[in-house]
């Protein structure tokens, strides 16, 4: 069963979401809903990455796609979970970057984001790990932890536009943008 993705005005999206006590970590109700955060992700063309808000979750949980981080050439690919994330560092130097988000389905905007992000989080084993991110990663980092705390990218771009029917059918079709 395909899983909804939670759209601009539901109010899941605009609060903030709340820490998991570690011990809960493995527990059956927080592995079924990083599940479900992968499903609903593996059903988006576009997608790189979930919040658990956008499946209607106010949890501190971020799924970031195995296709992030696997050469294409490779079969296995791995979602990585990050769970309780806080940045413990930013690059001073920053860079617009383009942006768009599956909860803000058609639209796009350029952010100005950190280069660099230092993430640290507990994965769905319940062990804690820090990752060091540049370009992609970095701003996929700093989108998530901004779901988790109720802001969207709409919010921080200053030129938000409406994609074309070709793209989003070019994006439905699940060919590289
Ligand atoms: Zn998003």
């Amino acid at each position: 069963m395909a899983l909804d993705i939670v759209q601009k005005d539901n109010p899941v999206l605009h609060e903030k979401a709340q820490p998991i006590p570690t011990k809960d970590i493995q527990s059956e109700k927080i592995q079924s809903i990083i599940r479900d955060m992968s499903v609903a992700l593996e059903a988006q063309h576009d997608g790189v990455a979930i919040a658990a808000p956008q499946i209607g979750v106010p949890l501190r949980i971020f799924v970031v796609s195995g296709i992030v981080f696997t050469p294409e050439d490779e079969e296995k690919k791995t979602d990585m979970v990050f769970i309780n994330p806080e940045i413990k560092k930013l690059s001073k130097q920053k860079e617009r970057m383009d942006e768009g988000c599956l909860s803000v389905r058609w639209k796009y905007g350029s952010v100005l984001r950190h280069k660099k992000a230092t993430i640290v989080a507990y994965d769905e084993h319940g062990k804690s790990f820090t990752y060091n991110a540049s370009g992609l990663l970095a701003q996929i980092f700093q989108h998530e932890t901004d779901h988790l705390d109720g802001v969207l990218f709409i919010d921080k771009a200053d030129d938000v536009r409406d994609l074309e029917p070709e793209e989003i059918e070019k994006i439905k079709r699940g060919d590289d943008a």
